[in-house]
């Protein structure tokens, strides 16, 4: 089948190439003409594990190709999905223009019956709306009356794996208004459900609201969880046997259940904040999405308590190193990353940093910019922790899990670790001679 994907990004990059993947002849279109034409030599934008080679395999075939061009997209493809961002407006809102301005442009391009697919994460009501814009270009130029379809199809992949996320999905979500597009859908998505997990066919404002109600959820449970681990900490109680404790309970589940530095990235955030809004514009006060909010933004700055109790609030002169940038591991996404937070109070409050992340360290240059030399970026995670007053972990890469702590007490001026991913046990770490900070497992020794 041919298929069309506007908007190469996280999303839109996946999409098109596990579509290739499966046989598909696949256009990726995106307005930044850089990024195409780094595309077009093979160069990724992003880092996703495995999506490189994917990438290049499909386009050497032929079934992947890259362009800035829509209209050429569009000519031959049956299917077209927008794979745009929607970041979030000054109120709250998801910020539509990306998504109205993709759906204009096909209303100006399409001379033949196409399926228009909202991939992008958008609220009730936009399928209307890109339907809306699409029949306006069509009337402009004299079409009005040629057909198309506009299908609600949200994304459910995590980065860093998102191929076997797209390839493997736990379910496809359909919102269609008629059996023709649902069909077509249910086709297009066979290969990927031979698994038998199911392909949902519903109405494309539940297809809309589910995907964030789902986020919401698993937002909800990391907020839910961030909150007992400040109980914790105040009652002298483990996060870690809560956590192990309620997730057994067949009824909870163990995913999603694990105390931190709140939420990040490009989507929890946003979508968070969306439905609130959304209840609001539709007179339902959303009173548990406005909690999970703001236990999310609290708890950015947990870890920086904790600093500042052991440090004192003027951190001039002191030095910290910082273990992690992007938002979880096994991606360079930095958007709305709790590091970045954390890193900006600790420069606020005086202090010097040295970092290292795996992969986010370009990004995260570009972000911090205006610290200039106040931040020091280490190849070598090692490197990081010279001279530091502490370390703080920020991401959970897995290279973390298991460092050479000799070696780390012998960098840092004083053995003090905050940890805000509970990646390490009090009790040994206690044991090595570390001052060991975490999140809902302070317990005072000899509890
Ligand atoms: P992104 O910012 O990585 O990519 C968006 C791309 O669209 C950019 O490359 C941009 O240049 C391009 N673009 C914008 N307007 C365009 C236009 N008119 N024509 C062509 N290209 C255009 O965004 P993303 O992370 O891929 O997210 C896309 C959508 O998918 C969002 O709604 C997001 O909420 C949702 N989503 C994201 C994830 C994720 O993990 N990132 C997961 C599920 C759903």
């Amino acid at each position: 089948m041919r298929i069309a994907v506007v908007g190469t990004g996280y999303v839109g990059l996946v999409t098109g190439t596990c579509f290739a993947e499966m046989g598909n002849t696949v256009t990726c279109v995106d307005n930044d003409a850089e990024k195409i034409r780094r595309l077009r030599e093979g160069i990724i934008p992003i880092f996703e594990p495995g999506l490189d080679t994917m990438v290049r395999s499909n386009a050497k075939a032929g079934r992947l190709a890259f362009t800035t061009c829509l209209p050429d997209a569009l000519e031959t493809a049956l299917f077209c999905f927008i794979a745009v961002g929607t970041p979030v407006s000054e109120d709250g809102s998801a910020d539509l223009r990306y998504v109205m301005a993709a759906a204009r442009e096909i209303g100006d391009s399409i001379s033949g019956y196409k399926v228009i697919i909202d991939k992008s994460t958008v609220p009730v009501g936009t399928a209307d709306l890109v339907r809306k814009a699409i029949e306006e270009g069509l009337a402009r130029r004299g079409l009005s009356g040629l057909e198309f379809d506009v299908v609600s199809n949200p994304e459910f992949l995590k980065e860093g794996v998102a191929i076997e996320d797209f390839m493997r999905p736990d379910r496809v979500i359909v919102g269609a208004e008629n059996a023709h597009a649902a069909e077509l859908m249910k086709d297009l998505y066979e290969p990927f459900v031979r698994n038998q997990n199911p392909v949902l066919l519903m109405d494309v404002r539940s297809a809309e609201l589910t995907k964030y109600a789902a986020n919401a959820m698993l937002a909800a449970r990391i907020s839910f969880m961030n909150e007992m681990a400040g109980l914790c900490d105040a009652v002298g109680a483990d996060i870690n046997h809560i956590r192990i404790g309620i997730g057994t309970d067949r009824r909870i589940g163990m995913p999603f259940l694990y105390a931190g530095l709140g939420y990040g990235g490009s989507c929890f955030p946003k979508d968070v904040k969306e439905l609130v809004v959304a209840g609001r514009r539709n007179r339902v006060e959303m009173e548990m999405m406005k909690a999970v909010d703001a236990v999310n933004e609290r708890q950015k700055t947990y870890i920086n308590t904790l600093i500042e109790r052991k440090f004192g609030a003027d951190l001039s002169g002191r030095l910290f190193g910082v273990w992690g940038l992007s938002f979880k591991p096994q991606t360079d996404d930095l958007r709305e990353s709790p590091s970045l937070v954390l890193i900006g109070k600790l420069l606020a409050r005086g202090a010097l940093i040295r970092v290292h992340d795996p992969v986010a360290m370009e990004g995260a240059a570009k972000a911090l910019r205006d610290a200039g030399d106040r931040v020091g970026y280490c190849e070598d995670m090692y490197d990081a922790l010279k001279g530091v007053d502490a370390l703080v972990l920020a991401t959970e890469w897995k290279e973390f899990r298991q460092p050479d702590f000799d070696e780390m007490r012998r960098l840092m001026k004083s053995p003090v670790i905050f940890d805000g991913r509970n990646q390490y046990d009090p009790a040994a770490l206690a044991g090595m001679g570390f001052e060991y900070f975490c999140v809902g497992r302070n317990v005072p020794r000899g509890r």
